[in-house]
């Protein structure tokens, strides 16, 4: 899970706090050298911790806190406002032309992910009815062209290029002129990268800026690089001039401190996260959103946008009924596990399912190398076994195991992770319930 090891500590020093009926500042002050630790270790700024935790505590040992009825719950609250606040309050959407094509230039360091995310970015594009134009103008990393090629067949977007032997501002012009012939609303410029920064690659980049005066000038950086993340886009900025950041490899960042830090040094926002390597792990970025999930307090709004996108409707409606009557079965587990796949890795899913964390992620662990033996276990259980696996005894568990080529712990952790299932298939639910009722999450 993003963040993991972040969320993980804060969530424990705060837990401290929560339930007390009463704090004193030297309760807050213990709470917060845990939290500052957990931000340090999280490679989040030096002096962006040192402001964060101020501003903190001035409001935690405030009234706001120390006449509230549930004090523990109120400090929650004020580091959930301050993380928001830390990562920039709120969305910062595309800055969109007034008169189209608006153009995007994308720009990082090479590896950052850029030509993957230029992929990921058009096709989000596509998806609000958008016709985007993806251009190559990397001619100097080997295959690079062919990269963007494949990527934009997958996204199922036009890719513009004139190979490697013409001036990326000349191909850049070119391309421009190609979009408006073709009617292509949004233009995505994929730049060259290098292992560092260098002076000829920022010429190239500026070069290129001041021809097309693109409305985005969107730096992708690898957030798994902690603070370098963070300097090289201090780097380009002042260099180059950003509109915007975009955050990639989420999915393998469990510290998080570049996209703790990006917004408060450089003051420019992050406007997208990656999460994965396909063209759908792409996410708009919204700080209150993140930090209710690195607080555990969940994500339902993303989780509901997700799944919107991915889940066919017609079997939600089933399976909500069926949750309902409590007819869950396992075989409705298997057709569920191929859903929640379609949704996205497992982990990031269970993140922003509030009240869940890492923890229950444990005994939620599917892979594909899993799923044919959870085939195998469920294939070999009767069908009454099927629908009520609680009539499951230690020899039939043994039956079982043979008969599915597993062992016995194989079909203990089948049991446990249905369980767990049907727990985490109840809060979509209950979630569902309470939305139709027009009710928010708090
Ligand atoms: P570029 O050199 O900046 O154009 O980087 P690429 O787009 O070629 O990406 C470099 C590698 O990072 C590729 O293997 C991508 O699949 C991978 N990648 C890009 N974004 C993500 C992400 O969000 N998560 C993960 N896990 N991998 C990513």
């Amino acid at each position: 899970m993003a963040f993991e090891s972040l969320s993980e500590k804060l969530q424990n020093a705060l837990s401290k706090l929560k339930g007390k009926g009463k704090l004193n500042e030297k309760d807050v002050d213990l709470a917060m050298r845990e939290v500052k630790l957990a931000l340090l270790e999280a490679d989040v700024n030096f002096k962006v911790v040192k402001n964060f935790i101020n501003d903190v505590k001035k409001r935690a040992v405030g009234s706001e806190v120390m006449n509230s009825l549930t004090p523990g719950q109120q400090v929650v609250k004020i580091v959930n406002d301050e993380l928001t606040k830390l990562m920039g309050e709120r969305e910062s959407k595309i800055n969109f032309s007034s008169s189209p094509p608006t153009i995007i230039l994308m720009c990082g360091l090479q590896g950052a992910g850029k030509t993957t995310t230029a992929a990921k970015l058009s096709m989000s594009f596509k998806k609000q009815n958008r016709r985007p134009l993806l251009v190559a103008c990397d001619i100097y990393r080997p295959a690079a062209i062919k990269q963007l090629e494949v990527v934009g067949e997958k996204a199922q977007v036009p890719v513009f290029s004139m190979g490697d032997k013409i001036n990326p501002v000349d191909i850049a012009k070119a391309a421009l002129e190609h979009g408006k012939k073709n009617g292509n609303d949004v233009i995505i410029i994929d730049t060259a990268g290098r292992l560092h920064i260098d002076e000829d690659l920022m010429a190239e980049l500026e070069n290129i800026k001041n021809v097309l005066n693109p409305e985005e000038v969107l730096l992708v950086v690898d957030s798994m690089t902690g603070q370098d993340a963070v300097n090289v886009a201090e780097t380009f900025d002042e260099k180059l001039g950003i509109t915007g950041v975009i955050l990639t490899k989420l999915d393998g960042d469990a510290r998080g401190g570049a996209a703790l830090s990006i917004r408060a040094v450089t003051n420019k926002p992050i406007k997208f996260v990656a999460m994965g390597e396909k063209l759908e792990d792409l996410e708009p970025f919204h700080p209150d959103r993140m930090a209710s999930r690195i607080l555990g307090m969940g994500d339902v709004l993303t989780l509901i946008e997700k799944a919107q996108s991915a889940i066919d409707a017609q079997k939600a409606m089933e399976l909500e009924e069926k949750l309902r009557t409590q007819q869950f079965t396992l075989d409705d587990f298997l057709d569920q596990l191929d859903q929640m796949k379609n949704l996205g890795p497992l982990d990031q899913i269970v993140g922003m399912i509030p009240g869940l964390n890492s923890k229950a992620l444990k005994n939620v662990d599917v892979n594909e190398k899993e799923l044919v033996k959870i085939k195998a276990i469920i294939q070999s259980m009767t069908k009454k076994e099927r629908q009520d696996p609680s009539i499951i005894d230690s020899g039939r568990k043994k039956r079982i195991s043979v008969g599915s080529g597993t062992n016995i712990q194989e079909v203990n952790k089948l049991l446990k992770q249905f369980k767990e299932t049907k727990k985490m298939m109840k809060r979509f639910t209950d979630m569902g319930k309470m939305f139709k009722k027009g009710g928010g999450m708090k």
